[in-house]
């Protein structure tokens, strides 16, 4: 039976098993996902911080009108412990922390020189001014980062402000790739008449390393020869996913379902009502592990592993948001679907009168992978939609390109 692109997407994702926990340190953090919710150790800031070079005092409302005695300095990392009274201030740097009995901050730009040591502000001044308050960001507790997170940069300088120096991640699953035609020979065999070259594999291994899976079992090539292809499937069985290209669809030597069933591998799905890719296959093995079974085709290898594989992969890393994000943009010009599911079209963006739009790559079917390398992604034609005008806002996928270099 053949399901939705959705329906797809919702029968195996609950069926992923998601990986155990391990330690990290900080600086290898970047690209995993959070196990746990990271909460504030302390208040942020954790002190009344001054927020500029200038002054503290204790704010009456006639700063502007009061020549103020200078009772000390207060750098940042240090503390002051005075008394001040009336009329007394102190010399304050951004950072330091506002020591009581002040509670303004008076910015240096506006203060003048006044005799014997004094200082004098040439405006008035609001109660507060220049200081973050203790806690004003975050207060003890919160959650800064939930888990589920995939860690950024800007993440660890988050962890890194706390003094998370070890996190807890999820475990990355393990990956098995197989290459299923008797017509295939790797990259570096010589190529003659009705052979090709394995692409598909080597996309997936890198298209696993970019999307940090970087375990990942290589099993090579095998022949549409039934043993020898259960008997490689087996070896990929151990992995928690195995990703097999060729020999699912309806042809005579598309004998991978069978095997896959011979192995005890369950099936969830056989065909998706999406292009490319239709015939993909989707089973749990015997020790609860994902195997997809992809069309040969590499138009079709690459789309499903961004559209299809991906989410299933961050789902087993414990990742919170695991489908893939499109944005809205415009198409340059008509598109068509005239399959009998959704389309997702390779294409690239464009800058059009200052606007970004989404220009459709011309391309001779699913076997035609070199298009694919003009391409920054695929927009979406739905179910049921057979032309979508010029000028219509469409999903776009940014799943290859660098989209943001490209907004002009
Ligand atoms: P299949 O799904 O096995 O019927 O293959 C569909 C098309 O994809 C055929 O033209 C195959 O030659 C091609 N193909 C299958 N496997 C690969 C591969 N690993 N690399 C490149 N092309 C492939
Ligand atoms: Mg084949």
């Amino acid at each position: 039976m053949t399901v939705t692109y959705e329906e797809a997407l919702a029968s195996v994702l609950p069926v992923v098993r998601v990986q155990e926990v391990r330690d990290v340190r900080l600086s290898s953090v970047v690209g995993e996902i959070l196990f746990r919710d990271v909460l504030a150790d302390r208040n942020i800031p954790p002190f009344p911080r001054a927020a500029m070079d200038g002054y503290a005092v204790l704010w009456t409302g006639k700063e502007a009108d009061t020549s103020y005695r200078v009772v000390g300095t207060v750098n940042p990392g240090s503390a002051w412990s005075g008394d001040a009274g009336d009329g007394d201030c102190i010399r304050i740097m951004t950072g330091a922390m506002v020591p009581p009995p002040f509670d303004t901050v008076i910015q240096v730009e506006i203060s003048q020189a006044a005799p014997d040591g004094a200082v004098r502000f040439a405006a008035p001044v609001k109660r507060g001014e220049n200081i973050a308050r203790e806690g004003e960001d975050v207060r003890k507790g919160a959650v800064l980062i939930p888990a589920g997170t995939l860690l950024s940069p800007h993440h660890v300088a988050t962890l890194a402000s706390i003094g998370q120096w070890e996190v807890e991640v999820f475990r990355r699953p393990a990956v098995a790739v197989l290459a299923t035609g008797s017509e295939l020979i790797e990259p570096w065999e010589s190529a003659q008449g009705p052979m090709i070259r394995n692409s598909n594999s080597h996309f997936l291994l890198a298209a696993l390393k970019q999307a940090g899976f970087p375990e990942v079992r290589y099993l090579g090539i095998v022949p549409d020869d039934r043993e020898k292809i259960v008997s490689k499937i087996r070896e990929g069985l151990d992995c928690d996913f195995l990703l097999i290209s060729g020999g699912v669809s309806v042809g005579d030597v598309d004998i991978v379902p069978n095997c896959l069933a011979a192995c005890g591998v369950r099936k969830i799905l056989h065909k998706v009502a999406v292009k490319p890719g239709k015939p993909i296959f989707a089973g749990e093995s015997p020790r609860s592990g994902i195997v997809i079974g992809l069309p040969g085709n590499p138009v079709a290898v690459m789309v499903h592993f961004h559209m299809f594989i991906r989410p299933l992969l961050l789902k087993a890393t414990g990742a919170a948001d695991y489908l893939p994000k499109p944005v809205h943009l415009p198409l340059a010009e008509e598109a068509v679907n005239n399959s009998s599911g959704k389309k997702f079209s390779i294409a690239r963006l464009e800058s059009k009168e200052g606007e970004t739009v989404v220009v459709e790559i011309p391309s001779h079917g699913s076997g035609d992978f070199v298009s694919a390398c003009r391409a920054d992604g695929v927009f979406e034609i739905p179910l049921g939609t057979v032309r979508l005008p010029a000028g219509r806002r469409v999903r776009f996928f940014p799943i290859w390109g660098n989209f943001l270099s490209k907004d002009g």
